[in-house]
């Protein structure tokens, strides 16, 4: 039988977290959002997700997170959070654990830093947090990057597609999951030709279809030669005159049909 998660959305509806140029509700949900679908079409993984949407009281809703993750049989606790500081200070990644998980978070601390293009603040423990403390199973508590800091909503929205493919990796990987065949076959680089200008700096760059380990950054007005298009887990890419990819979504590179 398939191992399964449990990932949830830290905070709630009407307990919200913390806010300044993110919104750490609305921007956990959708990481929470992305990294189940990924599981459940790249991989072949199965499991739970969990948005608060009820609680009017900060214990209630550590509560109701807590419950619906013991009720389900399941090998491994995610709750999805994001940093906060003072405007523009604090920058970068974190993972909480309880105390026995440091190799893990570390991992994952560090192929989500790769993602975003962030700092790696790596693992922290923390025995505070009420989650933490209750959840039954292994829980690494994520601290995406900082809804504080300019920079890491950037980099946090460029890389959003990279991030939720890391996370879910690292998920897939600890229990047992393995990409769904055809996957790759199934999107084949539909022959494009133009040319895209990049509207942000650092845009990554891949030297194969894929979105975790970017190959290097390009800086905002490249304009590349564009001779593909493919589908890569569930998001586009464009494949460029040198082989390299970069992702197609309109927010970062604009597209000129040649
Ligand atoms: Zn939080």
């Amino acid at each position: 039988m398939v191992k399964k998660y449990v990932i949830s959305r830290g905070h709630g509806k009407y307990i919200r977290g913390a806010a300044d140029i993110l919104d750490e509700v609305n921007e956990a949900g959708r990481v929470v959002e992305r990294v189940d679908v990924i599981l459940k079409e790249a991989y072949d993984g199965d499991g739970y997700t969990y948005y608060d949407n009820t609680s009017r009281d900060q214990t209630t809703n550590l509560r109701a997170i807590t419950n619906f993750h013991n009720s389900k049989v399941r090998d491994l606790d995610i709750s999805v959070h994001f940093n906060a500081g003072q405007r523009n200070i604090g920058t970068g990644v974190e993972v909480l654990h309880y105390g026995s998980h440091t190799a893990l978070a570390a991992k994952l601390s560090k192929s989500m830093a790769i993602a975003l293009g962030l700092r790696d603040r790596g693992p922290k423990v923390r025995k505070d947090l009420y989650i933490l403390k209750n959840m039954e199973k292994p829980t690494l508590l994520l601290e995406v990057c900082f809804v504080s800091h300019m920079e890491d909503a950037k980099a946090y929205h460029k890389n959003f597609e990279a991030l939720c493919q890391a996370i879910a990796k690292f998920i897939a990987n600890y229990l047992g999951y393995t990409k769904q065949k055809g996957t790759q076959s199934e999107s084949t680089t539909k022959k494009v030709q133009g040319a895209i200008k990049t509207l942000v700096d650092n845009l990554n760059y891949y030297d194969a279809p894929r979105w975790d380990k970017p190959s290097g950054t390009v800086k905002k007005g490249t304009v590349l030669t564009v001779v593909g298009r493919k589908k890569v887990d569930g998001a586009y890419q464009y494949k460029t005159v040198s082989g390299t990819y970069v992702t197609a979504a309109d927010k970062y590179v604009a597209f000129t049909k040649k």
